[in-house]
């Protein structure tokens, strides 16, 4: 039995299930769909004796929210006890020291944690294959990538793995391999939930957000999930906005409609959906966005520089994988630093160095600040006016497994995701339409700051129309 949402788990409850046999049929499907490779490690023992206690507190009356449900977690979020790599060598063998915010919040609303899913390396990546335990596979096409850098949160959600799933967003994370697994995936507002025990990629762009089969579940998740914590100072302690006023009309990018990468079929999709919207009543309302060329490359500049920083405390001495080969410090570090980083991760710290460094730092770094500004100012300028952006997701679909070597090419997948990033506002992708090729997409809409409720409750309006 496969249980996609938190409403057939409550379904499952009330019709005589426990926890425990909840528990016990999402393990039994998770070996089964082991090919996909997506759990790198099942917490078995933990997640059944959490299941027997949180059948205690069903039996009491005291249980939470989430009671029944189980979750899987991007391998970049901490889990007290157990351990996390951001699937890489170089966090070989570490173990969490505390738990993130996030999954206390909902480990406090009684969630089965079930184990950690594969991830690109440090989420560095749109395919999931920089991961140091191999590739994830599509579950509707197994020939196919989920996407990344979250992809074996995608799959997992996809393919009935786990109630929910945990990932994280900095440049399209979430969002991309929801696109290309038929889930729906969110990401919050910067600052709408904590990213303590979120293990750093680029700190102004990080955010975790839930993969999930319904839109009720993903409103839940992320409200139970929100909030002020004194453990990340960049966390908002704004309320969770639920009277947001729609205004009836939608924008949507001239540049993004028209953009040549933009498959065919995803074009004429988006078109036609603005048709129908527009029949039911929904005025829409075309913008140029002028800097459509720069938000790839500004991403980059910036995300690398963060992460340049973010990494310099992976040296062999602090965490995790040590170089047995090195003879003292310096070599320590060289070696552990060579030997546990991937070539797309050691690719993204000499960039970031190189944009930082003395002489460069005033023609990258500082420059993409300036265009992150201008791109803020530009987003707030159309949210001003319209609820949502609706936009591609994703400019096609998952392609085959090593179908992409071109690190520029792969970058370009991130086109329409890495605006929210840039530009810090709630995004979401949910399922759309069926490609003649057999594979899905999806589609997105971004909201102003903090109107991440609002979007969410749109996006259910837009799915009924639809
Ligand atoms: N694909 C993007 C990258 O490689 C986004 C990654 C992410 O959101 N974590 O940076």
């Amino acid at each position: 039995m496969a249980y996609g949402t938190i409403s057939e788990i409550r379904e499952a409850l009330r019709s005589g299930e426990s926890a425990l046999s909840i528990t016990e049929s999402y393990l039994k499907r998770i070996k089964e769909f082991q090919n996909l490779n997506a759990f790198i490690e099942i917490f078995e023992k933990d997640a059944l004796r959490q299941a027997k206690d949180v059948d205690v507190k069903i039996a009491n009356g005291t249980a939470g929210q989430l009671a029944g449900c189980v979750v899987a977690i991007k391998d970049n979020i901490c889990f007290k006890g157990h351990r996390v790599t951001a699937s890489s060598k170089i966090l070989d063998g570490f173990e969490s020291l505390f738990t993130a915010t996030a999954l206390q919040r909902l480990i406090d609303q009684d969630v089965i944690v079930i184990g950690r899913l594969n991830c690109d390396e440090f989420a560095m990546g749109s395919s999931n294959e920089t991961s140091v335990y191999g590739p994830v596979k599509n579950n509707l096409d197994t020939s196919k990538v989920p996407g990344g850098s979250s992809g074996g949160s995608a799959v997992a959600a996809s393919a009935g793995l786990c109630t929910f799933s945990l990932g994280s967003d900095t440049g399209g994370s979430i969002r991309q391999p929801a696109s290309w697994t038929k889930t729906y995936g969110f990401k919050p507002t910067y600052g709408r939930i904590s990213r303590y025990g979120l293990i750093a990629y680029a700190s102004s762009f990080d955010q975790i957000g839930p993969f999930t089969n319904s839109l009720e579940d993903a409103e839940l998740i992320t409200e139970i999930m929100s909030g002020k914590d004194e453990f990340d100072s960049t966390s908002s302690s704004r309320e969770w906005e639920t009277n947001v006023q729609e205004k009836g009309q939608l924008a949507v990018i001239s540049e993004y409609l028209h953009h040549p990468g933009l498959d065919n079929e995803v074009k004429e999709a988006l078109f036609s959906t603005i048709e129908k919207l527009k029949k039911a009543g929904y005025s829409i309302k075309e913008y140029s966005f002028p800097f459509m060329e720069q938000l790839v490359p500004t991403y980059y500049v910036l995300s690398t520089a963060e992460a340049s920083s973010n990494l310099a405390r992976f040296d062999g001495v602090h965490y995790g994988y040590r170089s047995t080969e090195a003879k003292g410090v310096e070599e320590t570090y060289t070696k552990s630093r060579t030997e546990g980083f991937g070539k797309e991760v050691k690719r993204r710290i000499m960039a970031g160095t190189f944009v930082l460094s003395h002489g460069y730092y005033d023609a990258y770094y500082a420059k993409a600040q300036q265009v992150r500004r201008l791109i803020k100012n530009k987003t707030i300028e159309i949210l001003t006016d319209c609820d949502a952006i609706l936009m591609p997701t994703t400019p096609g679909t998952a392609f085959a497994l090593n179908a992409i070597s071109d690190p520029i090419q792969m970058y370009l997948q991130d086109i329409f995701t890495v605006h929210a990033n840039i530009a810090g506002n709630p995004a979401l992708s949910m399922p759309w339409k069926t490609h003649s090729n057999g594979l899905p997409f999806g589609i997105q809409l971004m909201a102003a700051d903090f109107n991440d409720q609002f979007v969410l409750n749109l996006a259910k309006k837009i799915e009924k129309q639809l």
